[in-house]
């Protein structure tokens, strides 16, 4: 089993470069989009108004592992 899925979301938000659906990552120190096929990386903060089910539990779950 990987642990990858704690890690990264797939989310409903389309990519504004090739239209695939944005992934929502986390590093230790930071979350931001990013989208598997074009490799593009985005800020999270330019996606957080629009934040769907799969960002806002992902978020939740970064918030209480922080330590
Ligand atoms: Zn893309």
């Amino acid at each position: 089993m990987a642990f990858s899925a704690s890690r990264d979301a797939k989310t409903t938000i389309a990519c504004p470069n090739c239209a695939d659906k944005l992934h929502i990552t986390r590093t230790c120190h930071e979350v931001f989009m990013r989208c598997p096929s074009c490799k593009a990386e985005f800020p999270l903060q330019k996606y957080i108004k629009q934040a769907d089910d799969a960002m806002e539990s992902f978020l939740e779950n970064v918030y209480c592992n922080r330590i």
